[in-house]
């Protein structure tokens, strides 16, 4: 059988790393992700295994022990990971976007100090832009950061919807400094928070209340955080400088939203086989529903639009890898994958029938993850203002 969103002219290593991840997931992640889900339980297992292979340090350079790895890699290793279970990518994104964050953006002694034991998975990233009262609109940001007489930071505030926010030692945490420039986006800063993994407060001034109870998603602790008073060194900023916070994480989220693709992408794949199996042994009216056409038809169109997400999500992997702007591409692969993986699940629970709302079928579990991803990372209206915007200006009238 054809298998769906084959990747043309991979190296040999990329064919071997996702051969391996293949398995792993078909053998580690796959019967077991429906009980882990249900019971909200971390993947403890499945996350040393995935230490052991190395993953989290896919796209981190060979000089600080990563596998140096592209990000059309590290995308094709996310989709098939959520082929698996979702949750289990949530658990290497944050990490990845931070890792890079502090590869692109961090200074020397940063990257010398924490890139080595990000790769193994020893220190653990999570990613904290929102905010109780903000999402889309970054730069509104309050959680705040004042400068002290020794040079210290004191920072208050509350941080919403951090994956990993319990379970990370290392936070990339965007406040305001106030650096007085005229733009508020110009006034926020990263910090690189480091913490013990766990819940409550800590450290003196700083808080996990506790795993924010989700629709689906489940496994993964996605957690509020509180500032109160929380004191941290100016070398903690990422790259040293204050007021760039907001292009470093707009970085960040931009690797990211290819990762969200590969989530939808692996996501439809398996809503798809789980349909095209089933399809072939539910019999209605003396055959198997595949052969009547309104079914056949909506299998045609899953598997097109999988098609479809993959390939411009491997494209906006491609341009960034290749060095260049993919910031329209990414929006649109983002938009794509998630909005079609919404459609897809949705296809595949109808051809399941009533046993689509069963908890014993995996569709079930699939139709919860979907929703997440047409917010996370930019909501599909943000995709199309990034491509909207980027579009105007590629195409702009000369006047
Ligand atoms: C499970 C989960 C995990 C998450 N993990 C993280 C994380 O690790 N780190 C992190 O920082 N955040 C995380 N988030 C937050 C996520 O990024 C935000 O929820 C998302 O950006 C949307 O923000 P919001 O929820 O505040 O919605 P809002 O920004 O309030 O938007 C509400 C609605 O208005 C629309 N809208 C907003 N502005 C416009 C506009 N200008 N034009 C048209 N429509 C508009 C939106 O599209 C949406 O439909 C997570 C969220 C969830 C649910």
């Amino acid at each position: 059988m054809t298998r769906l969103a084959q990747t043309a002219d991979l190296t040999d290593i990329q064919q071997e790393i996702l051969s391996t991840v293949r398995t792993f997931v078909d053998k580690e992640i796959i019967p077991h992700a429906q009980e882990l889900e249900h019971a909200d339980a971390y993947p403890t297992e499945i996350v040393e295994g995935l230490k052991e292979l190395g993953i989290f340090g896919l796209m981190i350079p060979e000089e600080y022990g990563g596998l140096g790895e592209s990000l059309l890699t590290y995308a094709l290793v996310v989709e098939e990971i959520a082929r698996g279970w979702m949750s289990v990518s949530g658990v290497i994104n944050t990490h990845f976007i931070v890792a890079y964050m502090v590869l692109q953006h961090g200074t020397a002694e940063q990257k010398e100090r924490l890139l080595p034991r990000m790769a193994t998975g020893e220190v653990r990233g999570a990613f904290s832009m929102s905010e109780p009262g903000l999402g889309s609109d970054v730069a509104g940001i309050r959680t705040k950061a004042v400068r002290q007489a020794d040079g210290d930071y004191v920072i208050d505030g509350q941080k919403m919807w951090l994956t990993n926010g319990g379970s990370s030692t290392l936070v990339a945490a965007l406040v305001r400094t106030d650096e007085g420039a005229e733009k508020a986006h110009q006034n926020l800063t990263t910090f690189l928070v480091e913490k013990p993994a766990g819940f409550g407060e800590v450290v003196p001034g700083l808080t996990i209340p506790g795993k924010i109870d989700k629709m689906g998603y489940k496994g993964v602790d996605t957690t509020e955080l509180v500032f109160d008073g929380y004191r941290i060194g100016a070398d903690a900023i990422l790259g040293g400088v204050p007021g760039r916070g907001f292009a470093q994480m707009m970085d960040g989220v931009e690797v990211g939203r290819v990762n969200v693709a590969a989530r939808a992408c692996g996501i439809s794949i398996r809503a798809f086989e789980l349909a095209i199996q089933y399809a072939q042994q539910r019999e209605t009216f003396g055959k198997p529903i595949a052969q009547h056409q309104a079914i056949a038809f909506q299998l045609a169109e899953m598997a097109t639009k999988v098609e479809a997400a993959h390939a411009l999500m491997v494209k906006a992997a491609r341009l960034k890898d290749a060095g260049r702007r993919n910031d329209v591409e990414a929006g649109m692969a983002k938009l794509l994958a998630s909005e079609y993986c919404a459609e897809v699940t949705t296809q595949s629970f109808r051809i399941h029938g009533g046993y689509g709302y069963s908890k014993e079928y995996e569709i079930e579990r699939l139709m919860r993850e979907a929703p997440f991803l047409l917010i996370g990372e930019g909501t599909s209206e943000i995709q199309k203002t990034i491509v909207s915007r980027g579009l105007l200006k590629e195409y702009a009238l000369k006047r």
